[in-house]
C-alpha cells in the first residue's frame, strides 16, 4: 500500500498517487484550475497515515535527526521509499548529502529588551529558504524519469532550482520577469539554467510558464501548482521543532507573497499536533508589503481582488498570490493575522538586522522582521516567544542594499593620509 495520498484543499476529493503523478497532473482533477491573474483553485496537499507513522517513529528518534536533513524522515515523504533496503527508488546517498541544508538555523538576538529568535534559512545551498522545495522537486523528477524542470520566478525559486538541478545533473529552465534583481539572475545563469525574461510581471511569467511546461513535456515547479512545493516547504517546521528541541515559539512572523512558505509551516505543524508531538500549533503571522498585500485584504474583505503589486520586496511581489486561500486558512486555523509593512520599513529592518544582528537579508526577509518591529510593542507579541523567519540573502539583492549605504568615497593615499591627519614621513 501507499504510504500517502493527495487531498483537494477546495473540494476535499482524495486521490491516489497514480491519479496524479503518473500524468505529472498539479491541480485537483476535479475541480483544479489555473486562471490568469487568480489564485490557483484546487490545490492540492498530501497526507500519510500518521497512526502508522506514531508507531514507527517516536518523538524523541525524530528530535535526535539533525536540521537540514529532510529525507531523513522518509515516511514523511511523498517519495518512493524501500524500507527493507533503506532506499528512495533512483537516488543515492551521495545525491541526497549535496541537498544538506543549514544545519544551525536557529539563532538568538535581543531587540530593545525583547527575546527574539531567528530562523535563518539564508545559509542553505543556493542562499534561499526555496532550496527546501527546489529540493524535493528535484527529487520527484528524477523518480517520475524526467531530467528537465521549468519554473516561473521573481528570482529565488528560479536560483534555488536552477542550483539544486546543476547538484543532481537535471536542466532548468526559468521564466522571470525582466525587473528581476541582477543578482537573481545571475545566479540562474551561473548554474546554467536556460533563463527567458519575460516582459511583464510574475504573473505572465507564471501562466507563460505553465503554458509552455505543458507542451515540453518538463516537470514543473510553479509554487503552489507542484503540490510538492508546499511539502518540501513543510521541512522548515520540522527543523524549528527540531533546532528548538521540541520547545517551539509561540509565533512566527512569515514573508508572504504566494503563500506557499505559510501554508508549508502550517502543514508542518500540523502533522507534528497530529503525531501528538506538540500541543499547540505557534501563530502564524503573514507579513506583506502595502504593495503587494492581497492577503490582508483578502482576510479584511472576504474576497481576492486583483491588483498589479510593486514592492521593493521581489519576492513577496504577487498581485494573485497563488496560495491564497491556503495560506489564508493557514493563519486562521493557526489563530495568527496578516500584516502589511512599507518599503521604507522594510528597507529600515534590513539596515537593523546588517548592523545589529549582522545578518544581511534580502527585502522580503526583512518584511517579517519588519513586521515584529511594527508589533513588539502590542499586547498579542509582548512576552511571547516570537521567531523571525529569514528567507533569502541579502546579497542576492544589491540594489536594495544601495538604497541605504552611502556612496563610498575614494581619495588618494595623500588625501587620506590629511584626512586622518597623519604625519608624512619622508624617505630618505
Ligand atoms: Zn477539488
Amino acid at each position: 500500500m501507499n504510504h500517502y495520498h493527495y487531498k483537494c484543499s477546495n473540494c476535499n476529493s482524495k486521490f491516489p498517487i497514480e491519479d496524479i503523478e503518473k500524468d505529472s497532473k498539479y491541480l485537483c482533477p476535479k475541480c483544479g484550475k489555473a486562471e490568469k491573474n487568480r489564485p490557483l483553485q484546487g490545490v492540492l496537499w498530501i497526507e500519510y497515515d500518521y497512526d502508522k507513522i506514531k508507531n514507527e517513529l517516536n518523538k524523541d528518534t525524530f528530535l535526535k535527526i539533525p536540521a537540514g536533513r529532510f529525507w531523513e524522515y522518509p515516511n514523511l515523504l511523498p517519495l518512493e521509499f524501500n524500507s527493507q533496503v533503506k532506499n528512495f527508488t533512483n537516488i543515492n546517498s551521495e545525491q541526497l548529502d549535496r541537498l544538506q541544508l543549514n544545519e544551525n538555523p536557529l539563532l538568538k538576538y535581543e531587540i530593545d529588551n525583547h527575546p527574539v529568535l531567528v530562523f535563518d534559512d539564508t545559509r542553505n545551498p543556493t542562499l534561499s529558504f526555496k532550496d527546501r522545495a527546489s529540493s524535493l522537486v528535484a527529487l520527484k523528477a528524477i523518480q517520475l524519469g524526467i531530467n528537465e524542470i521549468a519554473a516561473a520566478s521573481t528570482g529565488n525559486a528560479g536560483s534555488s532550482l536552477a542550483g539544486i538541478c546543476a547538484r543532481l545533473g537535471l536542466k532548468s529552465h526559468l521564466f522571470v520577469p525582466s525587473t528581476i534583481p541582477t543578482g537573481k539572475k545571475i545566479q540562474i545563469q551561473s548554474f546554467g539554467a536556460e533563463i527567458y525574461l519575460v516582459d511583464g510581471d510574475y504573473d505572465a511569467a507564471f501562466d507563460l510558464c505553465l503554458e509552455v511546461s505543458t507542451k515540453k513535456g518538463w516537470y514543473n515547479r510553479n509554487t503552489a501548482f507542484n503540490p510538492l512545493t508546499i511539502e518540501g516547504k513543510k521541512s522548515a517546521a520540522y527543523d524549528i521543532y527540531i533546532a528548538t528541541k521540541g520547545d517551539i515559539p509561540d509565533l512566527i512572523f512569515v514573508p508572504v507573497g504566494d503563500g506557499v512558505i505559510i501554508s508549508g509551516i502550517y502543514k508542518g505543524f500540523w502533522e507534528l499536533k497530529k503525531l501528538g508531538w506538540i500541543e499547540e500549533i505557534p501563530k502564524l503571522i503573514g507579513v506583506q508589503a502595502k504593495g503587494s498585500d492581497a492577503l490582508v485584504r483578502y482576510l479584511e474583505k472576504g474576497q481576492f481582488e486583483y491588483f498589479p503589486a510593486s514592492t521593493i520586496a521581489d519576492s513577496i511581489c504577487a498581485g494573485a498570490p497563488r496560495n491564497l486561500y491556503m495560506a489564508a486558512d493557514s493563519i486562521k486555523k493557526s489563530e495568527g493575522f496578516a500584516v502589511s509593512v512599507s518599503d521604507e520599513e522594510i528597507l529600515a529592518a534590513q539596515k537593523i538586522a546588517a548592523h545589529k544582528m549582522g545578518l544581511l537579508i534580502e527585502p522580503a526577509a526583512a518584511a517579517s522582521f519588519a513586521g515584529y518591529l511594527k508589533l513588539k510593542e502590542d499586547e498579542m507579541i509582548q512576552n511571547k516567544k516570537a521567531m523571525l523567519l529569514f528567507t533569502g540573502n541579502g546579497l542576492k539583492d544589491l540594489d536594495s542594499l544601495m538604497e541605504w549605504n552611502v556612496q563610498s568615497e575614494k581619495k588618494t593615499v595623500e588625501e587620506w593620509k590629511n584626512y586622518f591627519e597623519l604625519k608624512i614621513i619622508q624617505k630618505f
